[in-house]
C-alpha cells in the first residue's frame, strides 16, 4: 500500500463508507462534558448527517478502518476482486482523527465500520480498540456506533458494547440464497447468532442497570441492521418479513434499507440498474407502519402486489386502504386511536391531534384539514360532523383521485 498522508486516507476511507446507511443515532443516553470533565457530548452536524426519528440532526464522522479487504462480496466495492485505491488508519489515528474534529466543532460522534484485514478477530480488536481509547484514554462522550463483525469471538463483539451507544450487524441481504449468491463467504446462521448474543448481553446491561446504578451501560442505543435492497431478486413481501422477522427475535431499533447502487468494475451477478429510490422510501414507510401504526406485517405484505412488490407511485398505508374499503369510513370523533392511526394521510401526530381535541368538542372536516396536509387524500375515508363520503369511498376511479399528481417539473420554472 502506499504511503498516503491523513487527509488522502481520509478522502478514500470516507468515500468508501458512504454506502452504509445505517447511521442513525437516535436513543442513546445522554452523556456530556458539562462541568470540564471528559471531552464531547452525545446530545446534540458536518461529515455524515443523520436524522434521529424526533428529526435532530447531528453530525458524524463516518468512516471506514480501512477499505481493504479479505472477502469478496459481490456488492462491495471494497471487495477483494475491486480495482479500487486501498488505505487503511490506524486505531490510533481515528482516535486522534475523531478528537481533533470534535474539538474543532465539526462532528459529535463517530459510526466506525471496516473491511476485514488479516482475520475477522483482528478486525474486530481494531475497531474495539478505536472505542475502548476514546473512552477510556480520552473519556470521550461523544455518540459512538460500531459496525461489528459477526463472525469475529463473541467476546470481542461484547465488548464493542461495552464501549459504543450503538452496534449493529448486517444482515447484508434480505434472503439467505441472496447471501449465498453474492456474499458467498458470509454466513447467515452466523450473522444472525452474533444478532441473538447482542440481544442476550444488551438486555443482561440493562438489567444489571436496574440493579446497581453504578453498572456500566451496554449499548444504550441497540443493535441495528441495514439490508441492501434491489442486488437480488427478493421482493418487497420478502423484505418486510424479514425485516419483522429482525425485530421480533433480535429487539432491533432499526432496520435500514439501502437501495442497492453500481459499483464501478460491477460483479457480472448484479443488475445494471440500482432500484428506484422511491423503492428503498416505500420500505422505510411499511416499516413505520408496523412500528408506529400497528399494521401486522401481513397487512403490510397486503399492500402489495400479486408480485410481491409494493407500489411506487402511493404509499403503502393508502394501498393498503384501497384494497380494505370495507374498514373505511372512519368516525374521527368515535373511533378508537388504533383505527384512526389506518386512515391515509393522517400521521401518528395528526392522531394525536384529533385524540386530544375530540375531548373537549366534535369535530369538522375544516377540523381535520388542519392537522394533515392534504384533506383530498383524508376525505374518502372519514366521516366528521359535517361530512360523510358516501359513495366515494367506493368508486371504482378512487385511486386516480386520492393518488400524488406526478407532474412534469419546468425546466425554467420560478
Ligand atoms: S466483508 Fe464487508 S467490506 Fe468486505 S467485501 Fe464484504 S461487505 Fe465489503
Amino acid at each position: 500500500m502506499a504511503q498516503l498522508d491523513t487527509r488522502q486516507k481520509l478522502a478514500i476511507l470516507a468515500d468508501a463508507a458512504k454506502y452504509d446507511a445505517s447511521c442513525a443515532s437516535s436513543g442513546t443516553s445522554k452523556r456530556d462534558s458539562r462541568g470540564g470533565k471528559g471531552v464531547g457530548s452525545s446530545e446534540g452536524m458536518g461529515i455524515c448527517h443523520a436524522y434521529a426519528p424526533d428529526g435532530r440532526c447531528i453530525s458524524l464522522l463516518k468512516i471506514l478502518l480501512t477499505n481493504s479487504c479479505i472477502f469478496d462480496c459481490a456488492y462491495c466495492i471494497n471487495r477483494k476482486s475491486s480495482n479500487v485505491r486501498r488505505a487503511r488508519f490506524t486505531a490510533q489515528e481515528v482516535v486522534q482523527l475523531t478528537l481533533a474534529f470534535y474539538k474543532r466543532n465539526y462532528i459529535e460522534g463517530l459510526f466506525l465500520s471496516s473491511g476485514i484485514i488479516r482475520s475477522s478477530n483482528y478486525t474486530m480488536e481494531q475497531l474495539v480498540e478505536v472505542a475502548r481509547s476514546l473512552r477510556e484514554d480520552h473519556d470521550f462522550r461523544g455518540y459512538i456506533h460500531l459496525k461489528t463483525i459477526p463472525d469475529a469471538d463473541p467476546e470481542l463483539v461484547r465488548q464493542a458494547g461495552l464501549h459504543a451507544d450503538r452496534v449493529s450487524i448486517n444482515v447484508e441481504l434480505p434472503t439467505v440464497a441472496g447471501l449465498t449468491d453474492l456474499a458467498p463467504e458470509k454466513s447467515a446462521p452466523q450473522i444472525e447468532g452474533a444478532m441473538s448474543d447482542m440481544k442476550g448481553a444488551i438486555e443482561e446491561g440493562k438489567d444489571n442497570k436496574k440493579r446497581f446504578k453504578s453498572a456500566p451501560s451496554f449499548a444504550p442505543a441497540g443493535q441495528s441492521t441495514q439490508m441492501i435492497v434491489g442486488a437480488d431478486a427478493a421482493t418487497d413481501r420478502d423484505i418486510v418479513r424479514r425485516a419483522s422477522g429482525l425485530y421480533d427475535r433480535f429487539g432491533l431499533r432499526r432496520v435500514y434499507y439501502s437501495a442497492f447502487s453500481p459499483i464501478p468494475d460491477a460483479s457480472a451477478v448484479l443488475p445494471l440498474k440500482r432500484p428506484p429510490l422511491m423503492r428503498e422510501h416505500r420500505l422505510y414507510q411499511s416499516d413505520w407502519l408496523m412500528r408506529f401504526y400497528g399494521f401486522k406485517p401481513a397487512e403490510v405484505e397486503q399492500a402489495a402486489d400479486p408480485a410481491g412488490m409494493l407500489p411506487l407511485d402511493i404509499d403503502p398505508k393508502l394501498a393498503w386502504a384501497l384494497k380494505f374499503r370495507d374498514s373505511f369510513p372512519v368516525d374521527v370523533n368515535r373511533a378508537p386511536k388504533e383505527l384512526l392511526l389506518r386512515i391515509p394521510g393522517l400521521g401518528t401526530k395528526a392522531v394525536d391531534r384529533i385524540v386530544q381535541s375530540r375531548r373537549w368538542r366534535k369535530l369538522s372536516l375544516d377540523d381535520v384539514a388542519r392537522v394533515t396536509v392534504s384533506v383530498a387524500k383524508v376525505r374518502p375515508f372519514i366521516v366528521t360532523t359535517d361530512w360523510r363520503p358516501t359513495l366515494l369511498t367506493d368508486r371504482a376511479d378512487l385511486r386516480t383521485l386520492v393518488a400524488p399528481r406526478t407532474e412534469q417539473l419546468e425546466l425554467f420554472a420560478a
